[in-house]
């Protein structure tokens, strides 16, 4: 698999003719999506909810500065630390120098989109420091040696038979030579041996989804549990997380967590949600000895006031990828980075550059199911035709589309010019798919004609319903 978002179409080519991503792909679609609706229909203030979720990040966001300000004088007030990193390398050498502090062998970490953003990974093995991912999907592709494919369900891309295999060959140096079947007896398995790592790692990192001005806290949400024996066994707490994630008060964390857990899994409330204020204080019976806050921006604060503003509301629940068409057909890999999906489309090309992200932005068929049902109504494909104007501007695209682009937009400004262009290519149309009602080679849409059939054009041109609806 090629991994970077240059390669969007090779990927994606690729992934439509990979059986079983296409099998586990099917399976999301049928999951996720029921779920969601199943809970929003269970909640009729859900849209009330959003609305009141909405106003409370866009109040954050015009007072940023001020909100994270106040979150770093409670953290202290509590003994913790807060680091800010505005770079990725920052940020890895941040969390470098406390493990090394502590002179880890190994750390544990909760699942953290922000933690893949920087390449924590592989930087700590590269300075020889084992990272253990806790979570089960997290486990599950560090295993693979592949990235995670969705924000919130890592290894959605996997079939239960491919992690069948994987963990009987991974699992057979620590005595399960039995190859399990049963999904139960395969989390046994990982549990067993991630209770064993626990206890060894010198450091635990978590993400964070919030962060609390008025406490200080820092907030997970998970469905194993791990994130809480991540936090509270190693004597050092990492959270590695970025500056958006932050909130005024707990009421407006519980606001959003009501909408976050509806959106992502369809759960009233995820089954864990883990508070974490400071380190262990000393009436505690157990929890971190030292608590690090490492927040990074790369290039959020940036985005602040831009055509880009919107998508700092942003709660990585994941539902715009699940409802995606496009994501569906190609899963997370196809992509090439970390947020995949109509989020990715979106949100990559302002990390990477559109230059290196332009095939993103048009990997869309501007459904617009993704803005629908994205919990924070943030417009995510206005946002994604904001880059298709950023890499046409830039001339990115390639000459011939350009041409094309500019050619129709020249055209669509003269009304009857328009109008007798489009009148003699449907008669043109038509006439030549008369005998078979469509084509299948056409010349400039070969990209579309070599997977599919084009229709001839049938009934009246859209301008002429038009004038005939309006009366
Ligand atoms: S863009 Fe919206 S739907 Fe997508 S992950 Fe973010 S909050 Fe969820």
């Amino acid at each position: 698999m090629l991994s970077t978002t240059q390669a969007f179409k090779a990927n994606a080519a690729k992934a439509l003719k990979d059986k079983n991503l296409q099998t586990a792909m099917a399976r999301l679609e049928q999951n996720f999506p029921a779920r969601r609706r199943a809970a929003v229909a269970g909640l009729p203030e859900f849209d009330a909810l959003r609305d009141e979720a909405i106003g409370i990040k866009n109040h954050v966001l015009q007072h940023l500065d001020l909100y994270l300000e106040r979150f770093e004088a409670r953290v202290k007030e509590r003994g913790g630390h807060v680091h800010w990193c505005a770079t990725p390398a920052q940020a890895r050498e941040t969390i470098l120098s406390i493990c090394r502090a502590q002179n880890a062998k190994s750390v544990t970490k909760g699942k953290s989109m922000v933690s893949e953003e920087i390449g924590l990974n592989d930087f700590l093995a590269e300075h020889g420091i084992e990272p253990v991912e806790t979570d089960l999907g997290e486990y599950i592709i560090q295993l693979a040696c592949e990235p995670p494919s969705h924000i919130i369900g890592p290894a959605v891309h996997k079939t239960k038979e491919q992690v069948t295999d994987l963990f009987h060959e991974h699992h057979r140096k620590y005595g399960f030579s039995e190859k399990q079947t049963d999904p139960e007896a395969l989390v046994n398995e990982a549990r067993v041996i991630l209770r064993k790592k626990y206890f060894e790692a010198g450091v635990g990192i978590t993400g964070a989804n919030f962060l609390i001005a008025e406490t200080g806290s820092t907030v997970i949400v998970t469905n194993e549990g791990n994130g809480d024996l991540t936090q509270s066994l190693p004597k050092v707490h990492v959270v590695v997380t970025s500056i958006e994630k932050v909130v005024p008060t707990l009421e407006d964390c519980a606001t959003i967590l009501r909408v976050l857990a509806r959106s992502a899994t369809g759960q009233e409330m995820s089954v864990y949600t883990t508070f974490s204020t400071g380190p262990k204080r000393p009436e505690d019976i157990d929890g971190p000895e030292e608590f690090h806050v490492v927040l990074l921006d790369n290039g959020r604060s940036d985005m602040v006031g831009t055509a880009l503003h919107e998508l700092l509301r942003c709660i990585r629940c994941g539902a715009c990828m699940n409802h995606c068409p496009v994501y569906q057909a190609v899963g997370g890999h196809a992509y090439g980075w970390v947020y995949p999906g109509p989020i990715g489309a979106a949100l990559d090309p302002h990390f990477l550059g559109v230059e290196a992200a332009q095939h993103l932005p048009n990997a869309s068929t501007f459904c617009g199911r993704c803005a629908e049902v994205c919990p924070m109504k943030i417009p995510l494909p206005d946002i994604m035709r904001h880059w298709r104007e950023v890499a046409h501007e830039r001339k990115v695209t390639p000459p011939l589309q350009r041409a094309g682009i500019e050619a129709w937009a020249w055209l669509a400004k003269r009304p009857a010019l328009y109008r007798l262009a489009t009148r003699l290519a449907v008669w043109a149309l038509r006439a030549g798919g008369k005998k078979r009602g469509r084509f299948n080679s056409l010349p400039l849409a070969g990209g579309w004609t070599q997977v599919r059939d084009f229709p001839a054009p049938q009934g009246g041109t859209f301008h002429r319903q038009w004038r005939e609806r309006r009366g």
